[in-house]
């Protein structure tokens, strides 16, 4: 048994190795005081760009906002649908809300979590302008499928690539297949801010100046508004966080993959468990290990009394949430939604979780079904 607690996620094993080059980062924004729009923005919008292999990177304040943002920048506005898995974080349908437009939510595939092509075709309707798919978990979502019908619909589609940072679809970058793709640096993300941080990235032009503007009360000059926008920007402190901690993502992925496989090498065989399905045509980059197990919540109880903390995103799939009552969805629309989120179970996982803790995280999970 082990005395300490395994956490979910653990920011702290984290930030003891770096902790130098991030104290000089921020003490040195602290002392030239230029938290606006730094030169650290700008550095990190390039540096974030080249990463993904993509023209325009737009820092901004959330993945929230970044999701707000594209969608507004594309003339999303009342009357219209947008079209989303029901099994995601609410910001991915709030922002749809937000500009008077609404959600539609699709079906997932069971295996990897994320939209349902199939779902996409049922659901579009005249009024549909865009498609939001999330590559959940870090696992990318069907992109060929849902660019085809966008295509064939013309229809706008916009990447949730909030837990997605460097995940490959078929060897290209998530956030760069579609025609925006909006980045969270929410702290616990793969690669996460010490606050609320986002990016918006997209290779059209005429998308990304309407967002620049947007994000910053629609100004390029100090007081020459073009149009009504935001105070979303990007401060310059996370930005000097991010642009150190983007020089070891490529690592910290890596370590997450073989932390991921090591789950899955010990639960393989484990026949109340079933393992995170990768996909031929996927590089995941798991943000989160998601199994899915019998007797889930029994199973997160022990876990919890053995010392392990354990999540579960999420536990009430948004098209039966309260929030989004008014839609008129009932229990049983989605039904591989609803099995999945009755089943799923995240485990912990960071870059620094080591193998010994992963091996006892196992040793229990069997201990408990044997
Ligand atoms: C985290 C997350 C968001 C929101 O990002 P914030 O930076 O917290 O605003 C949106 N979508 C998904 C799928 C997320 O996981």
């Amino acid at each position: 048994m082990y005395n300490n607690k395994i956490n979910l996620v653990d920011l702290t094993a984290q930030y003891r190795t770096i902790r130098k080059e991030i104290d000089k980062a921020v003490s040195r924004v602290i002392n030239k005081t230029d938290f606006i729009m730094g030169d650290e923005v700008s550095e990190f919008e390039k540096a974030y760009g080249k990463f993904l292999n993509v023209k325009f990177a737009i820092g901004v304040s959330s993945g929230t906002d970044a999701l707000h943002l594209a969608l507004k920048a594309i003339g999303i506005k009342s009357g219209d649908e947008v079209i989303l898995p029901s099994h995601t974080f609410t910001a991915t349908a709030e922002v749809i809300v937000w500009l008077g437009a609404t959600p539609v939510f699709a079906d997932i595939d069971k295996d990897t979590f994320t939209i349902d092509p199939k779902e996409i075709s049922r659901l579009i309707s005249k009024r549909t302008r865009v498609i939001i798919p999330v590559h959940l978990y870090g696992h990318p979502a069907p992109m060929d499928e849902i660019i085809e019908i966008a295509k064939k619909h013309k229809l706008y589609v916009v990447e949730d690539c909030a837990q997605s940072h460097g995940a490959k679809y078929k060897k290209r970058n998530t956030g760069t297949i579609g025609d925006i793709g909006c980045f969270s640096f929410y702290p616990g993300k793969n690669l996460g801010a010490y606050g609320d941080a986002g990016m918006v990235v997209t290779d059209d032009g005429d998308l990304a100046e309407k967002i620049k503007l947007l994000r910053n009360h629609g100004r390029l000059e100090k007081y020459t508004h073009e149009i009504v926008g935001y105070g979303n920007r990007l401060d310059t402190l996370q930005a000097s966080i991010l642009l150190e901690k983007l020089k070891h993502l490529k690592k910290w992925n890596n370590q997450r993959i073989k932390n991921a496989s090591v789950y899955t090498g010990l639960l393989m065989n484990v026949k109340e468990v079933q393992i995170p399905v990768v996909t031929d045509w996927a590089v995941p980059v798991y943000h989160l290990y998601v199994i899915k197990a019998e007797k889930r919540d029994r199973l997160k109880e022990y876990l919890k009394s053995q010392n392990i903390e354990t999540g579960i995103h999420y536990p009430l799939p948004l098209h039966l949430q309260p929030a989004y009552v008014y839609l008129g969805y009932k229990k049983g629309d989605l039904p591989h939604t609803e099995e999945v989120s009755r089943k799923i179970l995240s485990l912990p996982l960071y870059p620094e979780l080591t193998t010994d803790k992963i091996q006892y995280i196992c040793q229990c999970i069997k201990d408990f079904f044997s």
